[in-house]
């Protein structure tokens, strides 16, 4: 599996994906918004773009389908209930597997939260890789004000991607990696893995930002830390009515709500 990460260089900071098959240059693009950018990425590389994908029925993951389908012929696929997706080919549930090409194999996740009809997408390789749309960012997660539900979202970081490897890559739809990380720092000062990925991240530009892996957003990223010590007592000094033992859900929820205005 070939992966291309491409930085859309736009106010949304989108990153796109090309997800290619190496044997036949058949490729599908996640979220192509700036479609144009991402055949060309295609074309550098002898790629040939068969199938686009959606994470979820937002506009700056949708608003290039037409250009790139029509300019491909590609397939649409996305969430079998994202009614406001136009031209679907293809619907997709829980464990659906996505074929790129003879060798890419690609299972679909179903992880409402940020929307109710969210996709994410897991591969099983070697080093396992999380195209994760807007669930799961670089050191965040993410809001739910255009029609999502933050009971949702945790339901699905508990349950689905918490529980994946460590090992695994993440690649998310935006580029948020330094702005979660100063959140991380608000909440647990004394995290000093966050302040040295923060540090990193300042000498890159969002083109070269760096690929977490699940086990490192478990020790940056504050919605994977809701039993931590600081991040606990730091939300009872915001919320005195948390109480001694709040619970993980209650924590991952009220960091989101401060989040939310932070
Ligand atoms: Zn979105
Ligand atoms: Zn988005």
């Amino acid at each position: 599996m070939l992966v291309e990460r491409i930085w859309a260089a736009n106010d949304y900071r989108n990153f796109h994906y090309l997800i290619a098959c190496p044997e036949t240059g058949e490729a599908l693009a996640v979220d192509p918004l700036d479609w144009r950018r991402c055949l060309d990425a295609a074309r550098d590389r002898g790629w040939r773009i068969t199938q686009v994908l959606n994470t979820h029925e937002h506009l700056d993951h949708t608003g290039g389908n037409a250009g790139m389908v029509g300019a491909t012929g590609a397939k649409l696929l996305a969430h079998a209930a994202a009614g406001r997706i136009g031209g679907v080919d293809r619907g997709l549930s829980k464990g659906d597997v996505i074929r790129v090409g003879g060798t890419v194999e690609l299972e679909c996740l179903d992880t409402p939260g940020h929307t109710m009809t969210h996709i994410c997408l897991f591969a099983h390789t070697e080093q396992p890789a999380l195209f994760c749309g807007d669930t799961l960012f670089n050191a965040g997660v993410g809001n739910c004000h255009n029609g999502g539900d933050p009971l949702r979202l945790y339901d699905t970081f508990v349950t689905q991607i918490a529980k994946l490897p460590d090992s695994t890559r993440v690649y998310p739809g935006h580029e948020y990696l330094a702005r979660n990380l100063q959140f991380t720092l608000d909440r647990e000062p004394d995290n000093a893995a966050a302040a040295e990925v923060l540090a990193d991240a300042r000498e890159h530009d969002a083109a070269a930002a760096r690929v977490t892996t699940l086990g490192e957003e478990k020790r940056i990223n504050s919605f994977f830390r809701l039993q931590n010590p600081t991040v606990i007592a730091r939300l009872r000094d915001a919320f005195p009515e948390l109480g001694e033992q709040p619970d993980a859900r209650t924590i991952f929820l009220k960091l989101r709500e401060l989040r939310n205005s932070w």
